[in-house]
């Protein structure tokens, strides 16, 4: 018998709604409530000021001591006869809650898919055949030609079809079938969704330190998680593959989480290749019902294997085996608004709760995984070498000081690149900055182009020059405009493209190399999903040179790619923010691993005004490793992650004074629950209100708080009891304000 009905008139459920306000909120139970089984995970409409909302049920439970039963409102109807968050998965997604101190409410809408979170039923994942009545079959022969005969032929041979089969056999089916249809002459069936999966493709054989990590991983099935430290082309892949083989083997579910930029059709078609399952893709561009229906599949227990980027972190588990984390280390793993969460950090606490083993792996593992390694928390797991027969590239630095620049490359650089195409090569340029150009200047008074939105500490933030000088673009809060014909200030005629992006160099390289092509890839040249791969298939394996950003930085294998030149990586050199060198020592390691990755041997050119710059010395001689050690040290020095945890407030408005208000009244309340708790002063340390690296943007001006501490409970239990009072106070309603937990920089 379930609470409910025990206490009929006394008992209430706290719902979890999503609404930016930390807390539950009290309803009545519908009626029959008592019947229906525990509520607890199921989702509810309810009545929400003047709107109606989804939420779930969270707690069922006595009221609060003087609170008034009767005032309370009533669910409308309770949407679930089974919850639809039940077991692991609502235990972990509260924990997120807690962890993030986010509303439980706005923590289960971001984890559900579009269609459930707004409370639609959990979507059918059969699939749906076709096939002729008897009527049908005896109408068949009379049948004029045409795709009504068509499709009753087709269905007499093959009995009954798929509706995935009829659109490979016949374009134009579905009319054909209605018209069958509505003579009583065919009809759609549901049919389990059976895998059309190839039969598994045998993989190389291991060598053996990738069977030793094979070997580590298979034999403890139970949570222990693992970095798997391999460099690039290490076959840290096909580590995985035989992990979740195994997985499979044994009949349970595996989840791989791959960064953005990662889940190429290439990676798809390598795991469904190898797998012989039906391997189930998640990522921004799904639409929002396939979403739905995946979700669906897995919390049946009918999917097998998903491979998918930030959210795929949500999916249910009913039969979980494994996950993996492939490029842990990869920045687009944090979400970075709205639940600010880590998919990695949230994949170790599912895997535990789980019970299963999760591997991360990483050519250039992040700061933290690596610390967790050599304190013995995680197995790791270390491929040293190149796989098969691929060699690590070699890697040259071009000292460019005084030399001539050409769109920001130096003659040496081109003559190699030059050189190398005349070889039968492909190159790759890197330049992590899209757009033309990321200045315009007025030669003759020394105006520049700014964004009127946004600036920095020290200046107004120049817009970047796009579609070849004519547009301008801001990098930061989106506005766009055309670029002006005269200087606005002084009238002269003198406005110039003042250094340079990928598209200033792919115009360059283009008239300079004229018998060979020159592809850029960035987010401008690639808006869509399958762009990228229409693009790569044409430029093909012939030579030429890619321009790109990150986003040519991984997944995709260029088996003839022997030489990659990175350009303009100075200023990432001298940042201010805590992990910018971190982040610039896996890009340089990871770009440069793009290099020579089948047969032919690579280079990798840097070129730099600080060549004795001591993070590329150290980088160049020691590898990744050595410069972890390095900046761990630096790390540890200065009270930073992985040896403090943070907290990142931050509060912006459209006066700068509303928002250090709002922070300086958040710090009074963070200082007291601290000493409330006679939590000692430098066991959480607070900065600030400091104004945003970005102190304006888009219009709003932007302060922050930083809250640090050696251990994470002095930071959590401080946040705890101040927040309560941080949400409440008058100076909350005049900014919009966010906290984030672990936040990527400061
Ligand atoms: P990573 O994930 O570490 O970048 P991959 O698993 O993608 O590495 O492997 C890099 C390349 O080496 C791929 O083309 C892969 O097919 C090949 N490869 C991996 N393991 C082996 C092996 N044991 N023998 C031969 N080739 C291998
Ligand atoms: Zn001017
Ligand atoms: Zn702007």
């Amino acid at each position: 018998m379930s609470e409910a009905s025990f206490f009929p008139p006394a008992s209430i459920w706290r719902i979890a709604l999503p609404v930016p306000l930390p807390r539950l909120f009290d309803y009545l139970p519908p009626a029959g409530a008592g019947e229906a089984g525990d509520p607890v995970g199921a989702r509810v409409r309810v009545p929400f000021g003047r709107r109606e909302l989804v939420g779930w049920v969270a707690e069922v439970g006595a009221p609060e001591p003087g609170t008034d039963p009767a005032a309370l409102k009533q669910v409308l109807a309770r949407l679930d006869p089974e919850p639809l968050l039940h077991g692991e998965l609502l235990e972990s997604l509260r924990w997120l809650a807690r962890y993030t101190h986010a509303p439980l409410g706005e923590v289960l809408a971001t984890a559900l898919p579009g269609p459930l979170r707004h409370g639609e039923p959990l979507p059918d994942t059969h699939a749906w055949a076709w096939r002729l009545t008897e009527a049908g079959a005896t109408a068949r022969p009379g049948l004029r030609a045409g795709k009504p005969r068509r499709l009753s032929d087709l269905l007499d041979e093959h009995g009954e079809l798929d509706e995935d089969r009829l659109d490979d056999l016949l374009e134009d089916w579905r009319t054909a079938a209605r018209a069958l249809a509505k003579r009583g002459h065919a009809e759609r069936l549901a049919v389990p969704a059976t895998a059309h999966a190839p039969a598994p493709q045998p993989g190389p054989p291991l060598n053996d330190e990738q069977q030793a990590a094979v070997d580590a991983i298979l034999a403890t099935p139970g949570f222990t998680p693992f970095l798997l430290d391999g460099v690039t082309g290490s076959g840290k892949t096909e580590v995985y593959l035989r992990a979740i083989a195994d997985c499979l083997a044994r009949g349970k579910q595996a989840l791989v989480l791959v960064p953005e930029i990662g889940l190429t059709p290439q990676t798809l078609a390598r795991f469904r290749a190898r797998l012989g399952v039906p391997v189930h893709a998640l990522h921004s561009g799904l639409a929002d019902g396939e979403r739905a229906r995946t979700w669906a599949a897995f919390a049946r227990g009918e999917a097998r294997v998903a491979v998918g980027t930030r959210s795929a972190v949500f999916l249910p588990l009913r039969e979980p085996g494994l996950i993996v984390i492939d490029e842990e280390h990869d920045g687009s793993f944090k979400q970075l608004d709205g639940i600010r969460y880590h998919a990695r950090d949230f994949a170790l606490v599912r895997a535990k709760a789980l019970d299963v083993p999760v591997l991360l792996g990483s050519a250039t593992p992040s700061l933290e995984s690596l610390r967790n390694a050599q304190a013995g928390r995680y197995g790791h797991l270390r491929l040293l070498r190149r796989a098969g027969t691929a060699q690590p590239p070699r890697v040259r630095v071009l000292d460019v000081r005084k030399r001539p620049l050409q769109a920001g490359l130096s003659p040496e650089l081109l003559e190699r690149l030059h050189g190398e195409l005349r070889a039968g090569g492909q190159a790759l340029v890197f330049k992590n900055r899209r757009g033309y150009a990321p200045v315009l200047l007025c030669h003759d008074c020394g105006w520049t182009a700014h964004c009127p939105r946004c600036s920095t500490p020290l200046k107004p933030t120049p817009m970047t020059v796009h579609g070849g000088g004519r547009r301008l673009q801001c990098h930061h809060c989106g506005t766009r405009r055309p670029a002006p014909d005269a200087c606005p200030d002084c009238g002269g005629l003198a406005l110039q493209s003042q250094g340079a992006g990928t598209e200033r160099i792919e115009e360059s390289l283009a008239a300079r190399f004229d018998e060979f092509p020159v592809l850029r890839i960035d987010r401008g040249s690639t808006q869509k999903r399958d762009a990228l791969e229409n693009l790569l298939a044409q430029f093909g394996t012939a030579p030429g040179v890619l321009v790109g950003t990150q986003m040519l930085a991984k997944g995709h294998d260029l088996a003839n790619l022997t030489l990659v030149a990175v350009v303009g990586i100075d200023e990432g050199l001298f940042s201010a923010d805590f992990r910018a060198r971190e982040k610039l020592a896996q890009l340089l390691i990871q770009v440069a691993g793009r290099a020579g990755r089948a047969l032919k041997p690579g280079e990798v050119l840097l070129q730099t005004h600080h060549p004795e710059h001591e993070l590329l010395i150290t980088l160049l001689s020691g590898g990744y490793h050595a410069f972890a050690e390095v900046e761990l040290a630096q790390r540890e020095a200065a009270g930073f992650p992985p040896y403090a945890h943070m907290a990142l407030i931050r509060a912006e408005a459209q006066q700068v004074e509303a928002a250090n208000a709002f922070l300086a009244m958040a710090r009074r309340e963070l200082q007291q629950a601290a000493a409330q708790r006679g939590t000692e002063r430098s066991a959480l340390e607070i900065n600030g209100p400091v104004p945003a690296p970005m102190p304006r943007r888009a219009g709003y001006l932007r302060a922050q708080l930083i809250l640090s501490a050696p251990q994470r409970r002095d930071l959590h239990a401080a946040l705890d009891a101040a927040l309560p009072a941080i949400y409440a106070a008058p100076e909350a309603r005049k900014v919009r304000w966010s906290l984030d937990v672990d936040p990527a920089d400061l």
